[in-house]
């Protein structure tokens, strides 16, 4: 899992996906329950396996030295809320989060949404790391795979954590379409209808 962790961390800071010290990621342990998370504050790229810390659904320590992602409470509230969340990945990834500042959520301008859901709900500010901005996330995140979190970033989660990562990626690859589609007219937005069809379509896409 720190390996998974890593990995994940190295492929995040390579897409710039989330600027310095910004964004975290975690993974659970579908047998022991136990959690790997980034440490906080710490710069990616000088990393190793041993910097990413083993906790309990309780955030306490089982394993490291280092302090845990100050945005612990909200990965731990979504693990105690969601069965099928056995992955976190959070982002400041620069087009979502341009719309988490104007106080926006993001609708099915593109059908690539669907990794989130029909569309990504917004989650009001509170303070980073404040068991406030965990109480709610957990009541925006309902049966969503991603969230804006307004004037702060993108929240996303998954069965693993190649699913959370990408549907963190799709996020700001939508929102990215959406900013530009709006400086030069009224973007068109697909219906629950046509989002249910590609959700549908999603669960067989690619290789069998
Ligand atoms: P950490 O470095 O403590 O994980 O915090 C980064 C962040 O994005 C806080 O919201
Ligand atoms: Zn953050």
């Amino acid at each position: 899992m720190k390996n998974e962790v890593l990995k994940y961390l190295l492929k995040m800071e390579a897409e710039q996906l989330s600027p310095g010290t910004s964004g975290n990621i975690s993974m659970r342990d579908s047998s022991s329950g136990l959690i790997a998370i980034s440490p906080s504050g710490l710069e990616y790229k000088s990393l190793t396996h041993e910097d990413i810390v083993i906790i309990d659904l309780d955030g306490k320590i089982v394993e490291g030295s280092n302090r845990p992602s100050s945005e612990m409470d909200f990965h731990l509230a979504l693990y105690r809320e969601r069965s099928d969340c056995q992955a976190v990945v959070h982002t400041h990834s620069h087009f979502a989060t341009t719309l988490a500042c104007l106080g926006k959520e993001l609708p099915a301008v593109h059908y690539m949404i669907a990794y989130a859901g029909e569309k990504v709900p917004l989650a009001n500010y509170h303070t980073f790391g404040t068991p406030e901005l965990a109480q709610e996330i957990s009541k925006k995140i309902q049966n969503y795979y991603a969230l804006l979190m307004e004037n702060h970033g993108v929240l996303a989660i998954g069965p693993s954590l190649k699913y959370a990562y990408n549907c963190a990626a799709s996020v700001e690859f939508v929102a990215q379409i959406y900013l530009q589609a709006m400086q030069v007219g009224t973007p068109k937005i697909l219906s629950s209808v046509q989002m249910q069809e590609v959700m549908a379509k999603f669960k067989n896409y690619g290789q069998k």
